[in-house]
């Protein structure tokens, strides 16, 4: 599985907010696509019209949705002119994700006549799915309703999303032995809240015996402060500290 971040930081920050494209060994997948992860996505080269699957970590942050709009814009743009196929988009997260749609409908009603499917679909919070080229486990964060974290499996490797989450035991049960965590980390020296920082997170990718670990959601607190170093400290496996645009290969 090939990992490329989209964006890595919070709102306030210079980076894109946050978003994913996994590609797996049959099909590239999104995993939230907030401010600037479309243009961003487009500067990587990957083809956006072949990305018809996207998981939403929760729907009420637009650091991690706003950019449904631009995709859809100019996935629309794209099937209208005839240059795509007009295939099914399948959208995913938790509860409020049809609800977030509808109004999206509203808000734009252009989006009313799309020349494709759109499929929305609530995942449950504690759930097991089976796609044709990967599975999925989902479990409940500590962060909004909606928040839930992302465990992939493909071709015998692991990869778990935290999404934004306070520190949780979900989610080192969702990270148990991963070949990678990608893990949210707001917080510079703080604590408290609905957000971690990296030495809480680096404890969670011990206690779950991660391979590595990918810190990301940088705020510009969090971008102050030494957030490799930290880890390090309470984490031996492989750390990675996004930016926008960088690929890791599971
Ligand atoms: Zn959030
Ligand atoms: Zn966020």
């Amino acid at each position: 599985m090939k990992l490329t971040v989209l964006g890595s930081g919070s709102t306030n920050s210079s980076r894109a907010t946050i978003g994913f494209v996994l590609e797996l060994p049959n099909q590239s997948i999104a995993i939230d696509l907030g401010f600037s992860c479309f243009k961003n996505m487009q500067k990587t080269g990957i083809d956006y019209s072949k990305i018809n699957n996207i998981f939403f970590t929760h729907v009420e942050h637009p650091d991690h949705i706003n950019d449904l709009t631009a995709f859809l814009f100019a996935r629309k743009g794209l099937a209208d002119s005839g240059l795509s196929e007009k295939i099914q988009i399948n959208l995913f997260a938790g509860q409020g994700l049809k609800k977030f749609v509808q109004n999206l409908f509203v808000l734009y009603p252009l989006f009313e006549n799309l020349p494709f499917k759109l499929n929305v679909t609530e995942l449950e919070a504690h759930s097991k799915n089976k796609f044709p080229n990967f599975s999925l486990t989902t479990k409940k964060m500590k962060h909004r309703p909606s928040s839930l974290g992302f465990r992939f499996e493909a071709g015998g490797k692991s990869i778990v999303f935290s999404g934004d989450t306070e520190q949780n035991e979900n989610l080192v049960e969702l990270a148990k032995n991963a070949d990678l965590l990608v893990a949210e980390c707001n917080f510079g020296e703080e604590v408290g809240g609905d957000h971690m920082n990296a030495e809480q997170v680096a404890v969670i990718a011990a206690r779950a015996n991660a391979k590595a670990l990918l810190l990301h959601h940088f705020s510009p607190e969090a971008e102050k402060v030494d957030t490799k170093a930290i880890a390090a400290k309470k984490f031996n496996g492989v750390i990675y500290v996004a930016e926008d645009l960088m690929q890791v290969t599971v």
